[in-house]
């Protein structure tokens, strides 16, 4: 770190558990974030300010005029154009020294599989069921810890994952195949902060990841109603009978 980045992080570097080996560990880390909607936005923005050194987001839409109400990385001169060249335009201005990578293909497993070795930690931030479970597979195929979120309405949640750790659960220890888990915003409405509050919960565990800062909620379903401003917390249970992280053969390809 030279001296700029010295002032850069400072308020970072005063914080004992994150220090100077912390935020170098920051400046050497890859996270790679899957949609850059709602959640997607302020987890991509707050990381590339936090100083992670490689971003790579993936997204192969269009930023649509009925996104901006939410997704604070795009604005209104960004319509029509990838979301993650809009997205990657806002985060260079945000912090030019890191390296942001854009890809406008859709996530599969094979694709992910492929190139989770080369990244310390991936960001759900997609509202697409399918994919959810690819990452599931692919995170535990390669041992990336990922974190997942969800929000809707007036309702959001959050999970971490890390099949680093013995004996915590996958996403589909909780829901174990397409159609037990929660939909996602596109076809409903969504209350523009709460995306924010979601999105910045994630970033905050995937900080803490990199850094090894405090200890991760693995396998703690955290939900957050904001119409009645309530937070919960369950902590679930490795799912004896569960096809990925079990090992259990007959996976069905969702
Ligand atoms: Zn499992």
């Amino acid at each position: 770190m030279n001296d700029q980045d010295l002032l850069r992080y400072s308020r970072h570097i005063l914080l004992p558990q994150i220090d100077l080996d912390g935020q170098q560990a920051l400046l050497d880390s890859h996270a790679m974030i899957i949609g850059l909607g709602g959640l997607g936005c302020p987890v991509a923005m707050y990381l590339a300010a936090a100083g992670v050194g490689k971003i790579t987001l993936v997204d192969h839409d269009r930023v649509e005029v009925s996104n901006l109400q939410r997704q604070i990385a795009h604005t209104d001169a960004d319509v029509g154009r990838f979301k993650v060249e809009s997205a990657a335009e806002t985060l260079r201005q945000l912090n030019p020294a890191i390296e942001i990578c854009c890809v406008t293909e859709k996530a599969t497993l094979e694709w992910l599989t492929a190139e989770l070795p080369e990244v310390d930690v991936l960001l759900d931030c997609t509202d697409n069921s399918s994919i959810r479970y690819q990452m599931n597979d692919a995170c535990i195929a390669t041992r990336t810890p990922w974190v997942s979120a969800a929000a809707t309405g007036w309702a959001g949640q959050l999970l971490v994952f890390d099949a680093r750790q013995a004996n915590t659960p996958c996403y589909r220890c909780l829901y174990p195949q397409l159609g037990t888990d929660p939909a996602g915003c596109a076809e409903s409405g969504v209350a523009a902060p709460l995306v924010g509050v979601i999105g910045s919960l994630q970033a905050m565990e995937a900080l803490k990841l990199l850094t090894g800062a405090g200890k991760a909620p693995l396998g703690r379903l955290m939900t957050y109603d904001a119409l009645h401003s309530d937070w919960q917390s369950w902590q679930l249970n490795v799912d004896p009978g569960c096809q990925s992280c079990q090992g259990l053969s007959s996976r069905q390809a969702d």
